[in-house]
């Protein structure tokens, strides 16, 4: 007989002799739900995962998302060489604990902290942690000043003002802390907080102003300068003064290396903290965020821990307890490694192609453009109403995606939920050729759908049901 299916048994019993692709692993489903009995050989069990996650897509062509999806090797490699550092083992790590430190120090810099301010910051997991440490920090703050100035605290919730184009996290914040959310509508005329309204929601239960540094959803920035100009002039006539927190979860690790002169940060009077994601523009693999505290004073002490360090004890005001440093090492070894020009030449080489894709995909005379790359990177379009196409950006979408692109169409947040856009996030990996190759996929993919003749719903405006895109 030339050939015998081998039993279980014997397979098992030789397995270092069997290719992985002939062994009795990757002939059979693998247990998914369930704990296998039996360990498997650890190139097996590799490639099996591997393989599990192959139609995840190309995440270089994913132009969906601010997190970054590519490092150095030897970035890659000092991360996965740092891995069992855990974060907030300060005494084990010291040194570890210092490189946090450094970066803290690194970012209130770029966010122009001055000499006098005793600034104070940590890393996160990401921006939504930070987020989440910046509006607690507000809401302790504006409880203790309330209750100095005799404000009957439970009359009423406090409340946090934001634009309505604010991401998911802080409706979590608003919802764990029991406070009221007042959303300032976006609108045609105002893609950004609407300044001409905003003081409407403020009064004395305001815990803070929350500023957007690059909206997620179009990309636009807040007029930060303008909101404080306002709210300068709301404190100095009011017993209770309301405070910026600016989420910078985006633009806060690209501003400051391309529009250096634009005032949103420190600079601002009463900006009193500042979040950002190391993983969106700061460059690093999810996930790594930051929040900082322009002055000790604006973290109310209850909200600052003191683990053991060295014998002696540092503050904390981390939310995470035990998480592996690696991110934050990777933090450091890009601020080392680029330092500020590095930054800027990879953030305007970002901004360069957005710009190209902006201006390519107005050229089709097809899309309204809502944001041409120029503020965070980012492109966002909504189909002219009247070219009339039988297809919606829903079908471009769904096209674009045979040649791997992955481009989302989605639409506006509420008040203006009836109109679809598609974004396109550009990150450092995607080089001008790249983007000619996409801008080259995505006429091709046009082209082909003006002469499709089959049609999956009825009316080409019609919302699929596709939610916002927010990270
Ligand atoms: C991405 C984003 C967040 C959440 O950040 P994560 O780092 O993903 O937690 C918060 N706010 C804004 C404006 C964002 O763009």
């Amino acid at each position: 007989m030339l050939y015998s299916k081998k039993t279980k048994e014997e397979k098992l019993k030789s397995t270092y002799a069997i290719p992985i692709l002939g062994s009795q692993a990757s002939d059979e489903p693998i247990p998914q739900y369930t704990l296998n009995e039996a360990p498997l050989d650890p190139e097996i069990a590799y490639r099996l995962i591997k393989d599990d996650l192959i139609d995840e897509g190309n995440a270089r062509q994913n132009l969906a998302t601010f997190c970054q999806t590519y490092m150095e090797p030897e970035a890659v490699k000092i991360m996965a060489e740092t891995l069992e550092k855990n974060a907030i083992d300060k005494s084990e790590y010291p040194q570890t604990a210092d490189l946090e430190n450094r970066c803290v120090n690194i970012i209130a810099e770029l966010w122009n902290a001055s000499e006098a301010d005793d600034f104070i910051g940590t890393s996160t997991v990401g921006s939504s942690e930070a987020c989440m440490l910046g509006g607690m920090a507000l809401k302790f703050a504006w409880r203790n000043r309330a209750q100095e100035k005799g404000l009957k605290l439970h009359a009423r919730k406090p409340n946090l003002v934001i634009s309505s184009g604010f991401q998911v996290c802080w409706e979590k914040f608003c919802v764990y802390w029991d406070i009221e959310m007042r959303l300032v509508p976006l609108d045609e005329n105002h893609m950004s907080l609407n300044l001409d309204t905003v003081l409407d929601y403020v009064d004395e239960y305001t815990i803070g102003v929350v500023a957007i540094m690059g909206i997620t959803y179009t990309g636009k920035y807040d007029d930060v300068e303008g909101l404080d100009q306002l709210l300068e002039a709301y404190n100095q006539t009011h017993d209770l003064p309301v405070y910026i927190h600016v989420d910078a979860a985006s633009g806060g690790m690209f501003a400051p290396f391309i529009e250096p002169d634009l005032k949103w940060d420190f600079r601002l009077k009463n900006v009193v903290s500042i979040n950002t994601s190391g993983h969106k523009y700061g460059l690093v693999y999810p996930g790594v965020g930051w929040v900082v505290w322009k002055d000790k004073k604006y973290l109310p002490s209850e909200l600052i821990f003191n683990v053991s360090y060295l014998g002696g004890s540092l503050p904390t005001m981390a939310i995470n307890f035990s998480r592996s440093a690696s991110q934050i090492i990777g933090q450091y070894y890009n601020f080392l490694r680029y330092g500020r020009i590095g930054y800027t030449c990879i953030h305007q080489k970002t901004r360069d192609v957005a710009v190209f894709i902006g201006a390519e995909i107005e050229k089709t005379e097809l899309f309204e453009i809502y944001n041409d790359g120029n503020n965070i990177p980012i492109v966002c379009w909504k189909l002219k109403v009247d070219v009339n196409k039988q297809w919606s950006l829903y079908d471009l979408a769904d096209r674009i995606r045979m040649n791997g692109w992955q481009v989302p169409a989605y639409p506006l947040p509420a008040n203006l939920s009836q109109v679809i856009i598609q974004r396109v996030v550009v990150r450092q990996d995607l080089t001008m050729q790249m983007a000619i190759q996409f801008i080259k996929d995505f006429k091709q993919a046009i082209k082909e759908l003006d002469s499709a003749h089959i049609l999956i719903h009825g009316k080409a405006t019609e919302n699929q049901g596709a939610s916002g895109f927010t990270h």
